[in-house]
C-alpha cells in the first residue's frame, strides 16, 4: 500500500501574513517556482480578493505556469444575502483562471454569529453555495474548515453540519484548521477519531503554531489517515506561525515511511528552506530541525568522541539525506577528538605526540575567555590552529592604519581610511573612503593589497554583526565583531574583539583577507 501525503504550501498566502514576512509579487513567483522544482504538490498563490498583489502575481504566473505543482487561488465564501455568482470576490478568484480553488468558511457558530454577524443556517447556505458553483465552472475545490477544532469543541453538531455543506456542495478534500493554534495534540487525535469515519471525501490538517504544538498535531493527524498537510516553509506565518513543512517533510518521510517527494528531492529540503529564508530576508534558524547550520553541530568533546567512532551514536539521521551536514565545533569546551576533526577537515598534520593540540586548546580556552567564539568563526579558527603549531607564514603585516569619520550639519557622514602594509620587503600605502569607518578600512585594504594578490578582487563581505559582550576583566564593554566573506568557492567566518569597534571589526578583517589568501596559497599547491 502506498503511502502517500499529498504537501499543501500556503508560504504565499498564510505565510506571507507573518509579522517579519514581506514578499513582492516578483518574490512570490521565485518561491512558487523552486516549490514547484522540489515537488510540492499545491502551492496557494494567494487571495486575489484581498489585496491587487496577489492579483498581480497570479497574472504573472499565467505566464509562466508551473511544471508540477498545482497552483491555487485562496478565497472566502460568498457574503451573506447575495448569489455565489454575482460575488465580486469570486469572480476575482475565477479571473485567475487556475484549476483549483481554496475557499475557507466558518466552522464555529460564535464566527459566524458573532463575527460574520450572520443566522447560523445563512452561513451553511454560504457554504454549499460557494462550492457548488465553482465546481459548475469546472474546479477542483478544497474546503478550509476554519477554527474546526474550537468550532466543534462549542458546538459539535454545527461545526459537522458546516462540513456536511461542504461535502453537499462537491468539496474534494475537507481540511480541519486549527486556526488558533491552541488545540493540543490528544485533544485533536480525540475530536479527529470520532470525525474522520464521518467525512466521505479525503481530509487534510491546516494546524497553526500558537502552541508549539503544528508540527505535533499535523503527525497526529496523518498517523489518524489525513492524507493532506498543510504549512509553509519554515513556519512562517501568522502570530506563532504555521506548520513548518520543512520539518513536516522530515518527520513524515525520515521517521514514518511515507512518500511525499521521494529520497531524491528530499536531498534538496536544506536548500529549499534557506533558499526560502533569503527570498523572505529572514536570517536562517540555526537551530531549525533536519535543515539548521546547528542540527547536526557537535561540540562537546564526549560527543565528537562518539561521532568519530559511529556517527549513530549522535545523530538521528544521516544528515545528507536531508542535504545537511555533519559539523564539529571548536571551542573551549572542546576536547581533543574536536580538534583531530577539524584538522583533518582542514587537511592540516598534527604530531602524533599530542604537544600540538594541548597547545591549541590552550590559545582557544585563552581567547574564548576574552570574548572570541570560534564556533562561528571557522575562519579565524584555522588560522590560529596554523598560527599555533607553527604552520602559518603571513602573506601580508599591517604597519598601520587612519580611519577618520566626519560629519557636518545634518549632512551623511563620511569615511576615509589610509592603510600602510608590507609584502615581503614592498611597501604598499593607499587611501580609500567608504560609507562607513569600517567599509572605508576595507576599501583601503583591498586596494594596497589587489596589486599583489589580484585574486582577491572576487571576495566580498556577506554579514558583517557587532555584539556587546562581558570579557572576564569587567572593566571596559567589549565587543564582538563577527564578519561573513565568500569568494566563488566558499563562504567563511571570522571574528574580533576589542573594547574598540574599529579594532576588533580590523581582527576580522585582516583574518577574512589572511584566511583567503592562504586557502589561495594551498589551492595553488601542485
Ligand atoms: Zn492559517
Amino acid at each position: 500500500m502506498s503511502k502517500l501525503i499529498t504537501l499543501y504550501d500556503t508560504t504565499l498566502r498564510d505565510g506571507s501574513q507573518g509579522e517579519q514576512v514581506s514578499l513582492s509579487a516578483e518574490d512570490k513567483l521565485r518561491i512558487a517556482q523552486k516549490l514547484d522544482e522540489f515537488g510540492i504538490h499545491y502551492i496557494e498563490g494567494g487571495w486575489p480578493g484581498s489585496n491587487p498583489k496577489d492579483a498581480r502575481f497570479f497574472e504573472m504566473a499565467r505566464k509562466t505556469p508551473l511544471r508540477t505543482s498545482r497552483l491555487t487561488a485562496f478565497g472566502s465564501t460568498r457574503r451573506a444575502r447575495t448569489r455565489a455568482d454575482k460575488d465580486k470576490n469570486i469572480k476575482k478568484l475565477l479571473n485567475t483562471e487556475v484549476e483549483t480553488l481554496a475557499i475557507f468558511g466558518k466552522s464555529w457558530d460564535l464566527h459566524a454569529f458573532q463575527i460574520l454577524g450572520v443566522p447560523l443556517d445563512e452561513n451553511l447556505s454560504m457554504i454549499e453555495d460557494t462550492i457548488s458553483y465553482l465546481k459548475k465552472q469546472g474546479r477542483e475545490l478544497i474546503y478550509d474548515a476554519e477554527h474546526f477544532f474550537d468550532g466543534y469543541k462549542h458546538n459539535q453538531n454545527y461545526a459537522l453540519r458546516t462540513l456536511t455543506a461542504a461535502v453537499n456542495g462537491g468539496a474534494d478534500i475537507i481540511v480541519l484548521c486549527d486556526t488558533n493554534g491552541g488545540t493540543l495534540p490528544y485533544e485533536l487525535q480525540t475530536i479527529l477519531s470520532d470525525t474522520m469515519p464521518l467525512i466521505k471525501v479525503p481530509v487534510g490538517i491546516h494546524a497553526h503554531n500558537d502552541c508549539g504544538l503544528a508540527l505535533a498535531n499535523s503527525i497526529v493527524a496523518v498517523q489518524l489517515g489525513t492524507t493532506m498537510v498543510q504549512g509553509t516553509i519554515n513556519g512562517y506565518g501568522e502570530r506563532c506561525g504555521n506548520a513548518d513543512l520543512i520539518t513536516v517533510i522530515g518527520n513524515l518521510e525520515m521517521k514514518m515511511g511515507y512518500d511525499c517527494v521521494g529520497p531524491e528531492k528530499l536531498k534538496q529540503l536544506t536548500e529549499l528552506s534557506r533558499y526560502v529564508s533569503e527570498v523572505a530576508n529572514i536570517p536562517p534558524l540555526n537551530q531549525r530541525p533536519f535543515v539548521g547550520k546547528s542540527a547536526f553541530a557537535h561540540k562537546g568533546g564526549v560527543h565528537v568522541s562518539g561521532i568519530m567512532k559511529s556517527p549513530k551514536s549522535y545523530e538521528h539521521i544521516d544528515p545528507e539525506k536531508v542535504g545537511n551536514r555533519r559539523r564539529i565545533l571548536v571551542s573551549d569546551l572542546s576536547g581533543k577528538s574536536n580538534i583531530e576533526y577539524k584538522a583533518r577537515e582542514m587537511d592540516i598534520r598534527l604530531k602524533e605526540n599530542g604537544h600540538e593540540i594541548q597547545k591549541i586548546v590552550y590559545e582557544i580556552k585563552k581567547l574564548e575567555d576574552q570574548g572570541y567564539q570560534f564556533d562561528a568563526a571557522e575562519g579565524s579558527l584555522e588560522l590560529l590552529i596554523k598560527k599555533a603549531i607553527g604552520q602559518f607564514e603571513e602573506p601580508f603585516t599591517l604597519e598601520s592604519f587612519r580611519v577618520i569619520t566626519e560629519k557636518n550639519h545634518s549632512g551623511p557622514s563620511t569615511s576615509q581610511a589610509t592603510i600602510k602594509i608590507s609584502v615581503g620587503n614592498d611597501q604598499e600605502i593607499t587611501a580609500a573612503e567608504g560609507d562607513g569607518p569600517v567599509n572605508a578600512l576595507d576599501n583601503a585594504l583591498r586596494k594596497a593589497l589587489t596589486k599583489f594578490f589580484p585574486h582577491i578582487e572576487d571576495m566580498s563581505l556577506v554579514d558583517y554583526k557587532v555584539r556587546v559582550i562581558d570579557g572576564s576583566e569587567a572593566t571596559a564593554a567589549k565587543v564582538r565583531v563577527q564578519i561573513e566573506t565568500r569568494d566563488p568557492r566558499e563562504i567563511w567566518s571570522t571574528i574580533g574583539v576589542s573594547p574598540n569597534i574599529i579594532e576588533a571589526s580590523w581582527q576580522a578583517l585582516e583574518d577574512s583577507v589572511q584566511y583567503k589568501l592562504s586557502r589561495e596559497a594551498n589551492h595553488s599547491k601542485p
